[in-house]
C-alpha cells in the first residue's frame, strides 16, 4: 500500500488525511460534521489515490453494523461510518477515536512499547489502550470509556451521559465552565478564559485549576489502575493548550493516587491530526490482523 485515507469524525469537525507508510500527510480536507459526515468526505476525496480507509469516530460505535449509535453531541445521533465509503471498493476499518489515536502513536512513534494508553482531554474525556501489544476494543468497539469513571461518588454533579461524579463532568471542556462558576463564583464563556485568568494570577482561577488538576490526576490514576501502562499519552485541545501546566503539576499529583509503578507521561504527537493519523495507521493493517484484535469483518 502506498497511501491510505485516515478520517477523524468529531462532534464539530470531520477531517480526512492522505497518509503514507511513514505517517507523512500528503493531502488533507476538513468539513463541518453534518448528519452524514462520511458521505461529505467521500465526495471531497473522490479524486485521491488510496488503498484502504481507516475511520476514528466519536462513539458509541456498533462495529458490526458500521454505524455510530446514540452519540450526544453531533448534528445527528446516529449515522453510517462505513456504507458511504464502500463506493471506493477498498478495505475499511472503523474504531473509537481514542482507540485509533493510541494505535497511531504505537505505529508511528512508540513501536517498541507494548503497554500504553492514550487519554484525550477535550470537549469530552476518553481513552484508548494497547496492552501486551493488543489493541483493546470491547464487544461493540466501546472499551475504556474512562471519561465516565467515577472520581467522586458523593458528587451531585451529573455528566452529560446522565451518571453522577464522572471524570468528564469535572475536567471535560464541555463541563468546566459550569464547575468554574461553582468553585470560583464567577462566570466565563469558554474554558480558555479560565486558564488565561489562572495565568494572570487570579485567586478564584487558581482555586479552580487546583481542583481541575487533582480531578484529572484522580482520573488518570484510575486509568493506570485499570491498565498498568508503561506510557501514558495525553492529548485533546484542553490538555495540549495547557501542557506547561500539566507537565509541571500532573506527575506529582498523580503519585498521590497511584497504586502501580508510575508510567511515563508525554504529550500527544500529532496535534489536531492525532485521530486521523491513528485511523490511517489502522488502515495499514490487513483484515486478518485486525481479526486478531477481535474485529468483526465489515
Ligand atoms: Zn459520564
Amino acid at each position: 500500500m502506498r497511501a491510505v485515507l485516515g478520517i477523524d469524525v468529531g462532534a464539530t469537525w470531520t477531517r480526512a488525511l492522505l497518509v503514507d507508510r511513514d505517517g507523512r500527510v500528503l493531502d488533507r480536507v476538513k468539513v463541518r460534521t453534518s448528519d452524514n459526515p462520511l458521505r461529505d468526505i467521500a465526495e471531497r476525496v473522490a479524486g485521491w489515490n488510496f488503498d484502504a480507509v481507516g475511520i476514528g469516530s466519536i462513539g458509541p460505535l456498533d462495529l458490526r453494523s458500521g454505524w455510530v449509535e446514540g452519540t450526544p453531541n453531533a448534528p445527528s445521533r446516529r449515522f453510517p461510518l462505513v456504507e458511504p465509503l464502500r463506493r471506493f471498493g477498498k478495505p475499511i476499518v472503523a474504531a473509537n477515536d481514542c482507540v485509533a489515536a493510541v494505535w497511531g502513536e504505537h505505529v508511528f512513534r512508540y513501536a517498541g512499547i507494548r503497554n500504553m494508553v492514550y487519554v484525550t482531554v477535550s470537549t469530552g474525556v476518553g481513552a484508548g489502550a494497547i496492552i501486551n501489544g493488543t489493541l483493546l476494543l470491547g464487544k461493540d468497539g466501546n472499551a475504556h470509556e474512562l471519561g465516565h469513571a467515577v472520581i467522586d461518588f458523593r458528587a451531585r454533579r451529573r455528566c452529560r451521559c446522565g451518571g453522577r461524579g464522572h471524570l468528564e463532568a469535572f475536567v471535560g471542556g464541555a463541563n468546566i465552565c459550569d464547575v468554574y462558576r461553582e468553585v470560583a463564583g464567577e462566570s466565563v464563556r469558554e474554558p480558555a478564559e479560565i486558564f488565561e485568568r489562572y495565568r494572570r494570577g487570579i485567586e478564584a482561577a487558581e482555586r479552580f485549576v487546583d481542583l481541575w488538576l487533582d480531578a484529572l490526576a484522580a482520573g488518570l490514576a484510575t486509568v493506570a489502575a485499570a491498565y498498568d501502562p508503561e506510557l501514558m499519552i495525553i492529548g485533546g485541545a484542553v490538555a495540549l493548550g495547557n501542557w506547561d501546566l500539566l507537565s509541571r503539576e500532573l506527575p506529582r499529583r498523580l503519585r498521590e493516587y497511584l497504586s502501580v509503578r508510575e508510567p511515563a507521561i508525554v504529550r500527544a504527537s500529532f496535534g489536531d491530526d492525532e485521530v486521523a493519523v491513528g485511523a490511517a495507521a489502522l488502515a495499514y493493517k490487513t483484515p486478518e490482523s485486525l481479526q486478531e484484535f477481535g474485529y468483526p469483518r465489515l
